[in-house]
């Protein structure tokens, strides 16, 4: 048995010395805060589609799928606010296997965390730098947070962290919508906690510090299905789910009530072709009933250049290393058709 303190790594504030937001890049994504926060709070209709890879396990390739996103976001922006996924942790449920750019920036090759930071910095200012996009990651180690604090639009809270007290302090003081995705059981009582959680101000311990927090008044819910006790998968993006929440935020009182609906994981049971079709239902019921008009805020969709998904090694390009995702073409379908809906 052995905890090896292997070596010390710099501090957020110094790999932020290091590698600098520049000046233009800072000032947009000021701009493309403030529209994605409207949003939020209800002062802009805008749709928001938090799309991209699973995971980000190649910086060619999310470069490429980031700017072919580009040109639709061009397209699409009288009505939808594109914030591409660019994940570099992943909760592995075992463990075991790729755990993100973060731990392996080559997935092939051995751990290195120091590179780990620096590949992350480097290809988020870089997509930044190209296509002027928000960038969405999963907080799934909040310590890690402050290291891209400058840099990130939107945090998500992965299913298997959202009952955790760390995350929800710490998302307490981030000043980005943070979305809190259900558990795995699918208790939405638990996403609820976490958010009201998450909307309250605290004192905690932060990184060996005592550090004050004021609330994030934009912390808000992820559905993404659910697994039962037998394995089966449960999803809950149908219509009388959507419902339900909505009346349960209501009684809650929280601010700002908004969900985002991730068509993958757990809703599509990872039948990822079938994001389209829940998309189109989702988008259907938000017309339909002018309660989910204003709370269903965007889609979370898994999607990358090839569709499917491929073991580390295959080396097919664009093909997502962990779950699999709606290919390039499919995606452009996807996005044609919410847009139609709007
Ligand atoms: C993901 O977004 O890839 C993910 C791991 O989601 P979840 O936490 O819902 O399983
Ligand atoms: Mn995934």
């Amino acid at each position: 048995m052995s905890f090896e303190f292997y070596r010390k790594l710099p501090t957020p504030q110094e790999i932020k010395n290091m590698y600098p937001v520049p000046e233009a890049i800072a000032m947009k994504k000021e701009e493309n805060d403030k529209e994605i926060r409207k949003v939020f709070t209800g002062e802009s209709d805008k749709f928001i589609l938090i799309i991209g890879p699973c995971s980000a396990d190649n910086e060619e390739a999310l470069l490429d799928y980031t700017n072919r996103l580009k040109d639709i976001q061009e397209k699409v922006k009288d009505k939808i606010i594109i914030i591409p996924r660019v994940y570099t942790n992943k909760p592995r449920t075992t463990g075991k296997g790729y755990k993100g750019m973060l731990h392996q920036p080559d997935p092939e090759k051995a751990p290195d965390l120091l590179q780990g930071l620096i590949t992350i910095r480097h290809l988020f200012l870089k997509i930044m730098e190209n296509t002027g996009f928000p960038i969405a990651d999963e907080m799934l180690y909040p310590e890690n947070h402050r290291y891209f604090s400058d840099i990130l639009s939107y945090v998500a809270v992965g299913a298997r962290s959202v009952e955790d007290q760390q995350h929800r302090l710490t998302t307490s003081g981030i000043d980005i919508p943070v979305g809190m995705k259900n558990p795995t059981s699918g208790d939405l009582s638990i996403m609820l906690n976490s958010i009201e959680a998450a909307q309250a101000g605290h004192s905690f311990l932060y990184r060996g510090w005592d550090v004050e927090t004021s609330g994030n008044d934009i912390a808000h819910a992820i559905l993404r299905g659910a697994v039962n006790q037998y394995g089966q998968c449960i999803p809950n993006y149908h219509y009388e789910d959507l419902i339900h929440l909505y009346d349960m935020y209501i009684k809650k009182g929280f601010a700002n009530p908004a969900v985002v609906v991730d068509t993958n994981h757990s809703n599509s049971n990872k039948q990822y072709l079938e994001q389209i079709r829940i998309a189109k239902e989702i988008m259907h019921n938000r017309k339909h009933s002018p309660e989910l008009k204003s709370f269903v805020k965007g889609l979370m969709v898994e999607s990358y250049i090839e569709d499917g998904a491929q073991k580390v090694g295959e080396g097919i390009y664009g093909k997502s290393i962990t779950d699999p995702c709606l290919g390039w073409d499919k995606t452009v379908e996807l996005i044609n058709i919410v847009y139609g809906y709007l």
